[in-house]
Parts: structure tokens; sequence; C-alpha cells
């Protein structure tokens, strides 16, 4: 997650990453606002030295570089299949499986977005963040 000074909304973050450090942006979710802080989840994909030097450089820039740790808690007994967090998922790490339309995560795919948290009806989602 990146978290924006005022001064740097209008940094093309995406552009310098790929152009000076070959690094792959693809953005999960963006708050910015004219004049305001802001906030992006992103994945990166790249080389593991220019991936470092590229955070390097954004710290460099006053951007708050958090790096995901955690991870997504299903909890089993309280969902009820109903799908919702398969729609907001953007890595499909939340599938119903098509015979018997019960829930699948697939971990490895989770990039710990959080989007699906507040969609689930009754809180069946969780970090341990
Ligand atoms: S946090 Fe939720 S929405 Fe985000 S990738 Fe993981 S399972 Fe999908
Ligand atoms: S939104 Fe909640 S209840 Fe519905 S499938 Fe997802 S985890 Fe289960």
């Amino acid at each position: 997650m990146l978290t924006f000074p005022k001064r740097s909304i209008q940094m093309p973050i995406t552009y310098r990453l790929a152009k000076d450090f070959n690094v792959a942006a693809n953005i999960i979710r963006a708050q910015v606002a004219p004049n305001q802080m802001g906030t992006m989840v992103v994945e990166l994909a790249g080389d593991i030295d220019e991936l470092d030097a590229s955070i390097e450089w954004m710290r460099s820039q006053n951007i708050t570089v958090s790096l995901a740790s955690g991870e997504i808690l299903i909890d089993e007994d309280s969902c009820v299949h109903c799908g919702l967090c398969t729609g907001i998922c953007p890595t499909e790490a939340l599938t119903l499986e098509p015979s018997s339309f019960k829930l699948t995560f697939t971990r490895s795919r989770c990039i710990v977005c959080e989007q699906c948290i507040p969609t689930c009806p009754v809180q069946a989602i969780s970090t341990n963040l």
C-alpha cells in the first residue's frame, strides 16, 4: 500500500516504476484527490533488486510503502457461500467451485488487498494484519 503526501499526488508513479526500474505496477485500488493525501494498493512485479530499488526510491519521495505481510482468514463456519466476495476479488483467489457452489480460497493467489472483507454480509472474512 502506497500512501502519498499532498505534494506527491500528481507524480506519475507507475510510469516512473516502469521506466526507471522496469517494475510493472498493477493498481488494485486507488483513492486520490487533488490537494489531499492519497492511498493506492498496487501489485508490483519485477526483478527483486529492482523492486527493492523502486521501493527505496518511493520512500525517498516521501511515499509511505507498506508491504503486505498478513493473511486473509475465512471463517468456514460463518461462510454461507453466497459468492459476493468472489465478484470483488481482483486475482480470483476467491471463487465458487462450479459443481458444489462452495467458496474456494486459493491463498497463493491472494495479494491481501482486503477488498473482500467489507463485501461479506456475515463478516466471515478477516485479516491477521
Ligand atoms: S484480500 Fe480478498 S479480494 Fe484481495 S486478493 Fe485476497 S482474497 Fe482477493
Ligand atoms: S461473501 Fe462471505 S459468506 Fe459470501 S461466500 Fe464470501 S466469505 Fe462466504
